[in-house]
């Protein structure tokens, strides 16, 4: 789908009442509004956990598709927090939901992406990190480095020994066929960052995959001005290379090209500072919605 970022849409702030964790909501107080939106857009949104955290906590998907429209032509996805400490993107996330479900109701692109499109948002694929704030699950895996890994595993995408959430998602994933991809991740210089992390191979799409990361941190004003990475898109193992990476399985086993976006420098950064990194994202969160 072709279209132009002229979006018009409701930026509507919520969730900064009563809030713990530096300012931040707690997992609590997100689900509750994840509950609340569905409530009130039921046609639009359909709230669905996948299973649960090691400490018993929802891992939410929302499924986003205008249901009394025909069956999507496709599937888009839009994860974070598989590092819990990395709250940018669930923030990023919540805004984008709410402006979505909010716009549609008077914008004909969001409408029309709402009846071809199903989109997939995870907020917090790792809550009992996002609660605590730690990196790892409560079980203390590091959910991006315990995926199946086709440089160690092979060919085998088994679900055994790996921790509840990935288990979770590797379920969801094999349901629900995923075209394209994004997984916020914080701590690093705003870059985008594109397959392979586990190898300097090439594969077919390399060229696409890295247009895209380019055309994402081109709309964002920090990550177009990266000095280290030109454009703000860095190709992952030449950067640095990790194994088990959601990002390598989702495309390896899936045929899902996932780009890692690392939104923020500071994983957890004053809660005031979120309205200016939704407002440096939005634009790129929103063309990636709508052209593809
Ligand atoms: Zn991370």
């Amino acid at each position: 789908m072709k279209a132009i970022i002229a979006v018009s849409l409701f930026f509507f702030s919520f969730m900064s009442i009563g809030a713990t964790n530096d300012g931040y909501p707690t997992q609590e107080q997100v689900d509750s509004e994840l509950r609340k939106l569905s409530l009130r857009f039921p046609k639009q949104m359909k709230l669905e956990s996948i299973g649960k955290s090691v400490q018993g906590r929802e891992i939410w998907v929302v499924r986003l598709h205008d249901h009394s429209s025909k069956n999507p032509d496709l599937r888009l996805a839009l994860i974070a927090g598989v590092h819990g400490d990395e709250i940018v993107g669930r923030e990023l996330l919540m805004r984008l939901l709410s402006d979505i479900l909010e716009g549609q109701k008077k914008d004909g692109l969001l409408k029309q992406l709402l009846q071809q499109r199903e989109i997939i948002l995870v907020p917090c694929f790792n809550p009992d990190g996002c609660e605590n704030k730690t990196r790892t699950n409560a079980q203390g895996f590091d959910l991006n480095r315990a995926f199946p890994d086709f440089t160690i595993d092979g060919p085998d995408n088994s679900q055994d020994g790996r921790p509840p959430e990935v288990v979770a998602w590797m379920k969801f994933q094999k349901e629900n066929p995923i075209a394209f991809s994004l997984s916020y991740h914080g701590g690093e210089i705003p870059t985008v960052n594109y397959p392979w992390d586990n190898s300097p191979e090439k594969f077919p799409e390399q060229s696409l995959a890295r247009a895209m990361a380019l055309e994402y941190a081109g709309l964002n004003p920090t990550m177009r001005a990266n000095k280290q990475f030109p454009g703000g898109a860095a190709h992952g193992n030449s950067w640095y290379a990790i194994q088990g990476g959601m990002q390598d399985w989702s495309l390896f086993f899936h045929k899902n090209l996932q780009l890692t976006v690392e939104v923020s420098l500071l994983e957890w950064p004053p809660y005031e500072t979120i309205a200016e990194f939704y407002r440096q994202n939005q634009a790129s969160m929103l063309n990636f919605l709508l052209t593809h």
